[in-house]
């Protein structure tokens, strides 16, 4: 599973950390990032980390995180 990120759509509420704080990072303006690769745009999402992330995505309020199975 990959995990997409579309800061541009990001409201800077913090859940997406709160849920996977393995994960998900902020900028400095708290818009979402990854944590390690805060320029990437995508990034292939650990096994023990899947459901933390597939919860972020459901619940972000801004349709910021997006999951794709087949990439
Ligand atoms: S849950 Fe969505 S809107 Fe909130 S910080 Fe994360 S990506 Fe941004």
């Amino acid at each position: 599973m990959k995990c997409e990120i579309v800061p541009e759509r990001c409201i800077a509420c913090g859940l997406c950390q709160a849920l996977a704080p393995h994960f998900f990072d902020y900028t400095d303006e708290g818009i979402v990032t990854f944590i390690g690769e805060a320029h990437a745009l995508q990034e292939f999402v650990p096994e023990k980390e899947q459901a933390a992330v597939k919860q972020s995505g459901r619940r972000c309020p801004a349709h910021a995180i997006l999951l794709h199975d087949s990439l």
